[in-house]
C-alpha cells in the first residue's frame, strides 16, 4: 500500500480480506451527501502488516479508520487509548487518530443495540435471548446487552467453554447447540451470530427451528445473503424477522460520527447496501 499526504480528510477500512467490503460505499455517499471533501478506502492489511500499516495511514493524515478481520484484537496493542466500553467488550472495530494519537472504540455491539431496538417490539430488557455463536460479533453483543441491562440471556455454541468465557459472572447460561434446540420456547429473541448460512453455505442452517414459537423475534447478523435459510424458516413459522443490515449500518454510522461529529443518512446507507446485493429491504 502506498499512501501519500493528502489535505481533504480521509478515512479507510483495513481488514484481509477487504475487496468485498461495503463500507467504502457507505461512507462516500453520506460524506457526499453532507457536502464534505472527504473520502473513505478499503486497505487490503495482511495480518503481518498491521503495525508498518497503521503507522502509515498516520502518517498519510488519516483521521479515522475502522478495523475488520481479523485485527480487532491485534490493533488494542497499537493505540494509545481505549475506550472503557470497547475495553470491556475486548475488541476494536473504529480507531479515531488526532494528530499521533490512536483512540479505539467499539461499534459493533452498539450498532446491533441500535438495530434490535428500533425493530424490536417491547422492551428488550424483559426478553429472553439466545445467542447462537461465542466469536467476536457474539461477544460484543452479549457484552453490550449485559450493559445495557438485558439479564436474561444464554449463549449456544458449537465449543461451550467459549460461551462461558463470555459470560464470565454474568449470570447468563452456556448450551450446547442441541441443548439449546431443546428448550427454544423459553427465548423471545434468537440471534444468529454464526456464519452458517453465509456463502458458500446458504442452505445451512446453525439450529434447528422445528420447535421456535411464533413468537419469537430471529435475528441474523449476516447480510449477504439478506435472507438467510435461517430468516426463512423464520418467516415460515411466522416469526418476525431481521437480517444483519441495520447492525452494518449503524456500526458505521457510529464510526461515522464519531470521526466528523455529524449523523449520517441510515436510509441511504440501507439501500446501498440492498442495491448492491441485488435485494428489497425484505427485513
Ligand atoms: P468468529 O469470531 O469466527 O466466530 C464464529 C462463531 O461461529 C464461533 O462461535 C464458531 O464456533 C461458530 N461457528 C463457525 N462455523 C461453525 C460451524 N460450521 N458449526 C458450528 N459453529 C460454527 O466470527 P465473528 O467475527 O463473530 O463473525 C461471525 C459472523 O457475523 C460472520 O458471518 C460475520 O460476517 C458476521 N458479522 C456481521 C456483522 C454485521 O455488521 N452485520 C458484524 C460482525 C460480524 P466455535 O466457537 O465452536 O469455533
Amino acid at each position: 500500500m502506498r499512501l501519500s499526504k493528502v489535505n481533504a480528510p480521509f478515512y479507510a477500512v483495513i481488514g484481509d480480506p477487504i475487496e468485498q467490503s461495503m463500507s467504502p460505499a457507505i461512507h462516500n455517499a453520506c460524506l457526499q451527501q453532507l457536502g464534505m471533501e472527504a473520502r473513505y478506502e478499503a486497505i487490503h492489511v495482511p495480518q503481518v502488516e498491521l503495525e508498518k500499516q497503521v503507522e502509515r495511514l498516520v502518517e498519510a493524515g488519516c483521521k479515522g479508520f475502522n478495523v475488520t478481520i481479523p485485527h480487532k484484537l491485534r490493533i488494542m496493542d497499537l493505540l494509545d487509548e481505549i475506550d472503557p466500553y470497547a475495553r470491556a467488550i475486548g475488541a476494536v472495530n473504529t480507531v479515531e487518530v488526532h494528530g499521533k494519537r490512536l483512540k479505539g472504540y467499539n461499534t459493533d455491539g452498539p450498532g446491533f443495540y441500535r438495530g434490535l431496538s428500533d425493530f424490536h417490539q417491547g422492551n428488550l430488557r424483559d426478553a429472553a435471548v439466545l445467542v447462537l455463536g461465542a466469536g467476536g460479533a457474539a461477544r460484543a453483543i452479549v457484552k453490550t446487552l449485559i450493559m445495557k441491562g438485558v439479564p436474561n440471556i444464554a449463549i449456544a455454541n458449537r465449543t461451550v467453554s467459549k460461551a462461558k468465557d463470555i459470560l464470565e459472572e454474568s449470570g447468563g447460561v452456556a448450551l450446547s447447540i442441541s441443548a439449546a434446540e431443546q428448550r427454544l420456547t423459553e427465548y423471545d429473541i434468537i440471534i444468529n451470530t454464526t456464519p452458517i448460512g453465509m456463502y458458500p453455505n446458504e442452505g445451512a442452517m446453525p439450529i434447528d427451528l422445528s420447535s421456535v414459537s411464533s413468537k419469537s423475534t430471529l435475528v441474523d447478523i449476516i447480510y449477504n445473503p439478506l435472507m438467510t435459510e435461517f430468516l426463512r424458516i423464520g418467516l415460515e413459522k411466522g416469526c418476525a424477522v431481521q437480517n444483519g443490515v441495520p447492525m452494518f449500518v449503524h456500526q458505521a454510522a457510529l464510526a461515522f460520527e464519531q470521526w466528523t461529529g455529524k449523523e449520517p443518512d441510515i436510509d441511504l446507507m440501507e439501500e446501498i447496501i440492498h442495491q448492491k446485493l441485488g435485494g428489497k429491504p425484505t427485513c
